[in-house]
């Protein structure tokens, strides 16, 4: 299945409709939570969709999607996890030596939200990334089990400013976590660790990879960040980027496309009219 956010509302797409699924959640349950509701109740939820039980089908606009989950608990990355970035970057260390690092939860936006590029002087950058979305929480998940905690899986934009300092700064401007334009559920992809994934810039295609050729494959990841925090239902993580990095201008577009999963695009602008954060 496909799980989005229609008009703010937590929902199942289904052809070129969708059921809005806020009816199903408690009304203690405000505003974004009830999209970590769903992922939380995810097998009720699809009772009640095979039960009839769920709200009648609508119609879809595509400007209605929003991003999937509007405010996850953490948005955790992984840094050079494919071998021709971690060469492009002339970076020492993998996973191995770096660890994983958190975004803010503030920094997600959806499909057709633009990416505010903060410093008018320095260098902004799109990574292109499949994003995996946490079902089932856990701590010290075996990489075996792994995949059993996986809600489902979205394109995820990393925007990142070039520079020294700590990663989390530099990745963490509101607006640098575009996702979407929904989440798959894993029953829909044969294999997530052999996806081919896209990142244009306007017409240009910048990065083309398939995902089997990531460092620390998914489930390793999974492993290594339950090793250090507990991971919790609605979590992102940001699976890392193939080689292809470059600079983000104003009025650029950014797409990126992973098979199976969807084609996101958002646009590029200034946080400010001055270009000055
Ligand atoms: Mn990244």
């Amino acid at each position: 299945m496909r799980f989005a956010n229609v008009g703010n509302r937590p929902a199942v797409l289904d052809g070129d409709g969708y059921v809005d699924l806020s009816p199903l959640v408690p009304a203690h349950r405000l505003g974004d939570e009830r999209f970590i509701w769903v992922v939380e109740r995810w097998a009720e939820v699809c009772e009640a969709l095979a039960d009839g039980r769920g709200p009648a089908r609508r119609h879809l606009d595509a400007g209605d999607l929003g991003p999937p989950i509007p405010r996850p608990p953490k948005v955790i990355g992984a840094p050079v996890n494919y071998r021709d970035h971690q060469r492009e970057m002339d970076a020492a260390n993998t996973i191995d030596g770096l660890g994983v690092f958190l975004k803010a939860p503030t920094s997600v936006i959806g499909p057709g939200d633009a990416i505010l590029i903060p410093y008018a002087d320095r260098r902004t950058d799109q990574e292109a990334e499949l994003g995996v979305v946490i079902g089932r929480g856990g701590r010290d998940i075996a990489a075996v089990d792994a995949l059993d905690h996986v809600f489902g899986y979205t394109c995820l934009v990393d925007a990142t400013v070039r520079g020294g300092e700590d990663r989390s700064t530099r990745k963490s401007f509101d607006t640098f976590t575009p996702i979407g334009p929904w989440i798959v559920t894993p029953d829909e992809l044969d294999d997530p660790n052999c996806l081919r994934l896209r990142g244009w810039v306007n017409d240009e295609l910048r990065q083309d990879v398939t995902t089997d050729a990531m460092v620390y494959a998914i489930s390793d990841i999974i492993e290594y960040a339950s090793s250090v925090m507990t991971l919790e239902p609605g979590d992102v993580i940001a699976t890392g980027t193939p080689a292809g990095v470059g600079p983000l201008t104003p009025g650029d577009t950014v797409t990126i496309e992973i098979e199976g999963v969807g084609r996101l695009e958002v646009d590029v602008a200034f946080r400010s009219p001055a270009g000055i954060g």
